[in-house]
């Protein structure tokens, strides 16, 4: 009897890994015709400084039109893409594709905005990174300090000593770095002095309820102070209303992003947007010709 039941329960869990074995082989396969097909796209999202205004900078993000499923967001399929290694090929197109964007903004004589590209930990961990940097710099012939990269806490806090040695070698190219959703991870904050970043992006999650909850603001006007303290820059993501703007102006947060401002948009809109106004005073909201 114990045999046989044993065999069952084999026989389950063959089947279900069968399955999931599977499912990962079909999101695998249309991941890589994604890649191949077009069917990837970038939105860029921008982000202001706060004393301003004027437009600092874009973030790329990364955008699936699955042929079948409709548009599929970059939180559900990314982890995917990572686990099959597919975030290495796809990353490296994401890399080309936004420095071409920038470099293409500027070739219209409008001024020059950083592009900020997110970094998985695999394309992080990956040694062909750097060359794939080079690849994206000298394709576009962007300027690469026009370039950021965001890494998240958790990549910098395995291998420290190996971090920072990648961390030097972007930097050395003129690159920025910047710590993406800053405070969800767990960094020791004596170990962010050592790390060769030049900006915080305050998660958004922090933004949330201001000015209401109390807990949020003592959090986000800290990062803020630290970030002073440390000679960083500081975003604040996800800006979603004028009394959040109000709060962090307050708090002398320097850059800002978040609906508030823009939602992602495509390039060709954001270059339209950018023709038209360089600023955000709250009364074009990037979409009409302000007099600034
Ligand atoms: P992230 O890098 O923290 O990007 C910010 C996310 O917040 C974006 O979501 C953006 O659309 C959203 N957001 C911006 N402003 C607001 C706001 O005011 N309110 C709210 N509620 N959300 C706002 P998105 O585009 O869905 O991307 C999600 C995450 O997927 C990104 O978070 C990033 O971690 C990852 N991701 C996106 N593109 C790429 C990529 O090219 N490569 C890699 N490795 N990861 C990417
Ligand atoms: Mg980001
Ligand atoms: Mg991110
Ligand atoms: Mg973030």
């Amino acid at each position: 009897y114990a045999k046989k039941s044993g065999r069952n329960t084999f026989a389950f869990y063959e089947q279900h890994m069968d399955e999931e074995a599977q499912r990962t082989l079909s999101i695998e396969h249309d991941l890589r015709s994604a890649l191949d097909g077009n069917q990837l796209r970038l939105v860029y999202q921008p982000q202001i400084s706060a004393d301003n205004g004027k437009i600092t900078a874009i973030e790329a993000l990364l955008r699936w039109d699955h042929p079948l499923d409709g548009p599929i967001p970059p939180d559900e399929f990314i982890p995917h893409a990572e686990e099959t290694g597919l975030i290495i090929p796809i990353g490296r197109w994401v890399m080309a594709e936004a420095c071409k964007a920038a470099k293409a903004i500027q070739d219209l004589g409008l001024p020059p905005i950083k592009v900020c590209v997110n970094l998985s930990t695999r394309q992080f961990d990956d040694p062909a990174l750097i060359s794939h940097i080079e690849e994206a710099i000298e394709t576009s012939g962007l300027d690469p300090r026009w370039l950021e990269l965001e890494i998240t806490e958790s990549m910098l806090m395995r291998d420290m000593s190996t971090a920072i040695d990648i961390l030097n070698s972007i930097k050395q190219k003129g690159i920025s770095l910047a710590i993406d959703d800053f405070g969800t991870g767990y960094s020791s904050l004596s170990y962010l002095k050592k790390m060769p970043v030049d900006l915080l992006k305050i998660d958004r999650s922090f933004l949330q309820d201001i000015p209401s909850d109390r807990d949020n603001m003592a959090i986000t006007s800290t990062i803020i102070a630290m970030t002073k303290q440390l000679g960083l820059s500081v975003v604040a993501e996800g800006v979603e209303n004028q009394a959040q703007m109000a709060f962090l102006n307050r708090n002398q947060c320097t850059l800002m992003q978040g609906y508030l401002i823009s939602q992602p948009v495509s390039l060709t809109q954001f270059t339209s947007n950018y023709t038209d106004c360089q600023h955000f005073c709250g009364a074009c909201n990037l979409d009409k010709t302000c007099d600034k």
